[in-house]
Parts: structure tokens; sequence; C-alpha cells
């Protein structure tokens, strides 16, 4: 069956965007456990997102190229990468990666760091 595409796609921005704006927090300089964190949420993640289609498809791409966790710029730019990449095999088109961390602002206090 095929499934409600209006509500994919709702889905699909969602998440893009609590993924995208929780790398533009992410530590820039995370702690073993803050990186540990990070890669097991994204492979939690894959094998949990409610489109089977997409789940299946995101976790055959992020196995081969796993989840880059050493700071907030190496975890932005792999997660706009990875997105580029489904981009790509919707047919959509490709997005400027550069500066990303400022497209997605978080609308929480700058002085403090993303989990106080
Ligand atoms: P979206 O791709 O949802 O993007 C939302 C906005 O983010 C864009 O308007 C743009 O401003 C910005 N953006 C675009 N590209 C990037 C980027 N590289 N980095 C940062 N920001 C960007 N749908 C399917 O039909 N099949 C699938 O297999 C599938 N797999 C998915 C896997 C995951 C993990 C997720 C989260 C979604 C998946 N989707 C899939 C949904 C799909 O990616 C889109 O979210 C949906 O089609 C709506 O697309 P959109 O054109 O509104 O823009």
């Amino acid at each position: 069956v095929m499934g409600n595409q209006t509500e994919k796609e709702e889905l699909g921005r969602a998440t893009w965007k609590f993924l995208h704006t929780m790398m533009a927090r992410y530590p820039e300089t995370p702690t073993e456990t803050e990186r540990k964190s990070l890669k097991d949420f994204m492979m939690l993640f894959s094998t949990l997102y409610p489109c089977g289609e997409c789940a299946t498809h995101f976790n055959k791409m992020i196995t081969t190229y796993p989840p880059q966790t050493s700071s907030r710029v190496a975890a932005s730019q792999w997660l706009c990468a990875m997105h580029n990449n489904v981009n790509e095999r919707l047919k959509k088109p490709v997005f400027d990666c550069s500066g990303i961390e400022a497209k997605y602002p978080c609308g929480c206090d700058e002085e403090k760091s993303s989990n106080e």
C-alpha cells in the first residue's frame, strides 16, 4: 500500500527540523559521554523512525556513514550530508550545508548549554 504521502512528508519535515536543531546545539567540544549519547541516539533513531521504508534506508546509510560526533560542526555537517543523500534519492534539491548551524536556531538561552 502507498500510505499517506502528506502525513509522511509532514513527519519528515518536523523530524529533520528537530534533528538539525539538535546538531546546531550539540557541544563544540563534547565529552566522551556526549559523543556516545549522540552516536547511540542516531543508531536507535534509525531503527525506531515510524516510516518503515525511511528507517530501513536511513539505517543502511548511517551504517555506511557513521554519525560524526567529534564537534558541533562535524555533527551538523554530517546530518546535512545525510539529509542531502535522502534529498537526492527523492529527487529534491541539494541543500547548501555552509553555516548550517545558524539556520537552525533553538530559541533557547545562548549562554547556556543545550542540557541546562
Ligand atoms: P524536507 O526534506 O523535509 O526538509 C525540510 C526543510 O529542511 C527544507 O525545506 C529545507 O529548508 C531544509 N533542508 C533541506 N535539505 C537540508 C539539508 N540537507 N540540511 C539541512 N536542512 C535541509 N520520505 C520518503 O518518501 N522516503 C524515504 O525513504 C524517506 N526517508 C526519510 C528518512 C528520514 C530520517 C527522515 C527524517 C525523513 C525521510 N523522508 C522520506 C521524508 C523526506 O525526507 C521529507 O521530509 C519529506 O518528503 C518532506 O520534504 P520537504 O521537501 O518538505 O523537505
